[in-house]
């Protein structure tokens, strides 16, 4: 329960290897809004994106596996947000596919996905709509043997990079995936830049397609999109685990060799607090984190309250310890360019991307008061 077991530390292993390869690439990808190269060959030679796809399909293990994806995007994440991000999403995107998708879907992309050759893109956000998805304006009607989607997503990671997009959709009163591929037709559009830069833009769909892009059945899409929070969205909070981490790393070797009024800094009464208070609440954070996974891995769609407790609890962690190691560490803490100021940046949008913080411990207080007896 407390420990990962040996087959879990080989994978982390596996993953730090990747994260120390590319962590001199990060100054430049993490502050781009395109995709580095280097990073995508990283993730092609690594092979790690075959632990987001099914073994029938080129991948790791029977069935994708939360807890693997979680250590993985722990190790990834304080090396570089845009190798986390990249990989992540090859699952995130891909995994309605896994759930909904048919004999061909799979075989089309799936191995394609594990060999990180197709890069994967979930479109659920739209101008006027975020936490809300059922205000969605997306269509998706049948038109004869094909079917045509219709309307506007925004903020969708992967965008203008991605070879197909998973596309929710509403179809009468209900909600529908689709597979857009992305030769099919779609409108890319630049976002500003923003805080944390991301491959990330707006995507304007009018497409026909035939009726086998359905992911699915008609109306199934919801389902398809809680399947895939119940694998990935605690792979956040791994990720989140990984920055609060090297954050805390980053300030004890600055404030251990730093002296001021006669002693460093770390023996200092306030900076001394605030260090050990960040240590326990990443390693809280990091057993909640550990449990979730397991939970998820176990229970699926049934744990999901796990999966949205250690997101908000491990996000808002990164922050409140990335945001003391900046205090303690003085101006030195202030530097552009530094590994700091990076995860300052980096920590601030994983707590309103993949469920915001309150609208998760609504949720989340909405499962307590069906469970408490
Ligand atoms: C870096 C990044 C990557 C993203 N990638 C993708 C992607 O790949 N695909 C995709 O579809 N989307 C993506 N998004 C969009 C993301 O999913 C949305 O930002 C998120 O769902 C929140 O929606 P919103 O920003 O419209 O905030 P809103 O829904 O407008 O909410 C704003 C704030 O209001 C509060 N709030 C909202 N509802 C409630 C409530 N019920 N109770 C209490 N408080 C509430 C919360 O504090 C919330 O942060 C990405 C966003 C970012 C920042």
């Amino acid at each position: 329960m407390f420990e990962l077991g040996p087959e879990y530390k080989e994978i982390v292993a596996e993953a730090k290897a990747v994260a120390d390869r590319v962590a001199p690439l990060a100054v430049v990808a993490d502050s781009s809004s395109e995709l580095h190269p280097e990073i995508l060959e990283a993730l092609r030679e690594s092979r790690l994106s075959e632990y987001v796809v099914p073994a029938e399909f080129g991948g790791r293990s029977h069935q994708v596996d939360p807890v693997a994806v979680c250590v993985i995007r722990e190790q990834l994440m304080p090396a570089s947000s845009a190798m986390d991000s990249l990989f992540a999403l090859q699952g995130i995107g891909s995994y309605a596919i896994t759930c909904g998708g048919s004999k061909e879907q799979r075989e089309r992309w799936l191995p394609a996905v594990g060999r990180a050759e197709a890069l994967a893109a979930l479109a659920l956000t739209e101008p006027g709509v975020g936490s809300d998805l059922r205000g969605m304006a997306t269509t998706l009607t049948e038109e004869g043997e094909s079917i045509r989607v219709r309307g506007a997503k925004s903020f969708i990671s992967n965008a203008g990079i991605a070879s197909f997009y998973t596309v929710l959709a509403k179809e009468g009163s209900a909600f529908s995936a689709v597979l857009v591929p992305a030769d099919s037709g779609i409108q890319v559009s630049a976002l500003p830049d923003l805080i944390a830069p991301h491959v990330i833009a707006d995507v304007n769909f009018d497409v026909v397609l035939p009726s086998a892009a359905r992911l699915g059945r008609p109306g199934e899409g919801m389902d398809l999109i809680q399947a895939t929070l119940a694998v990935f969205r605690v792979s956040v909070a791994g990720a989140a685990v990984g920055l609060a981490q090297a954050a805390l790393n980053e300030a004890v070797r600055h404030t251990r060799t730093r002296e001021q009024f006669g002693k460093p800094l770390i023996r200092q009464g306030a900076v001394a607090q605030m260090m050990a208070e960040s240590w326990a609440e990443i390693e809280m954070a990091r057993l909640l984190t550990y449990r979730a996974a397991f939970q998820a891995r176990e229970h699926g769609l049934e744990a999901l309250h796990y999966s949205s407790m250690a997101k908000f609890a491990a996000t808002e962690v990164a922050s409140r310890v990335v945001d003391r190691a900046v205090q303690v560490m003085g101006r030195f803490g202030l530097v552009s360019g530094s590994p700091i100021e990076r995860y300052y940046r980096q920590a601030r949008p994983m707590r309103i991307y993949e469920g915001a913080t309150e609208v998760l411990k609504a949720s989340v207080a909405r499962r307590l008061e069906l469970i408490v007896p």
